[in-house]
């Protein structure tokens, strides 16, 4: 079955105000009226409002980094499903691997903010993958199995085709070390096998699985041609309009 492709851009804790909407409406007339991909743009949360107006009436999605499971309630500093979809998100970027590293996210969390996202009619981008020492030491399918099973628990299969997957080796991201085609799609196609065991292998096929990790320009064709990576999430060549667009467009 053909999945359309989702670019998304993982801004993280990067840029000021005028950087951030100049790179938004960049991006969106880089995308042009009807891309052929799903393109979003995850900005930092105070950015969200200013740049789902600069891409207002594009096809250029909005997506948060992260939420808090929770309805309104006495939880400083957090900001929960329903207040995205408010400011315009239509995605939420969950369980990257610098909030699991840097803030101990688990995968239990990860399933709240889930089920969160879902009831709150957000598209989750779940990321999963392994450190270097979990490939070196031949546990990477073990390690993402568990993140996987554990991320998506108590989720049916009606939930589950609507989800994003991305499976980003920690050693890959931010490091210019890019997984190898071969490497990539070895782990995407052990993931999908995974979700037709969870779930079906009619819903497996329909899950998007984009890949991360230095996906770049010069990098993303080979990539993106591979059967069972569905996309990228980009983070440090998604801050650059041309380079950003070299991946959306990649043939
Ligand atoms: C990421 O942070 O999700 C990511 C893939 O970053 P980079 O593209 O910079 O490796």
């Amino acid at each position: 079955m053909s999945r359309r492709r989702i670019i998304a851009g993982n801004w993280k804790m990067n840029m000021r105000l005028d950087t951030a909407t100049a790179l938004a409406k960049g991006v969106a007339e880089s995308v042009g009226e009807n891309p052929e991909v799903d393109v979003v743009l995850c900005p930092p949360s105070i950015y969200l409002s200013a740049v789902g107006t600069a891409v207002e009436g594009t096809p250029v999605g909005l997506g948060a980094q992260n939420l808090y499971a929770a309805q309104d309630g006495a939880f400083t500093g957090e900001v929960n499903a329903a207040m995205l979809t408010d400011v315009g998100c239509g995605y939420v970027i969950l369980g990257h691997s610098e909030r699991r590293a840097l803030l101990g996210e688990t995968d239990q969390q990860i399933s709240e903010k889930l089920h969160s996202a879902l009831a709150g009619n957000l598209t989750p981008i779940v990321c999963v993958g392994e450190t270097l020492e979990d490939r070196e030491s031949g546990q990477t399918e073990q390690v993402v199995e568990t993140q996987v099973r554990g991320s998506l628990a108590g989720l049916d299969a009606g939930q589950a085709a609507s989800i994003v997957l991305a499976s980003e080796p920690v050693w890959a991201i931010g490091t210019g070390n890019t997984a190898t085609p071969e490497q990539a799609e070895e782990v995407h196609a052990f993931i999908r096998k995974l979700l037709g065991e969870i779930f079906s292998a009619e819903i497996a096929g329909q899950i998007r699985i984009q890949y991360g990790g230095s996906v770049k320009p010069n990098n993303a064709t080979e990539l993106l041609g591979q059967p069972n990576i569905d996309g990228a999430l980009v983070g440090g060549a998604s801050l650059k309009v041309e380079d950003f667009a070299g991946i959306i467009h990649a043939g």
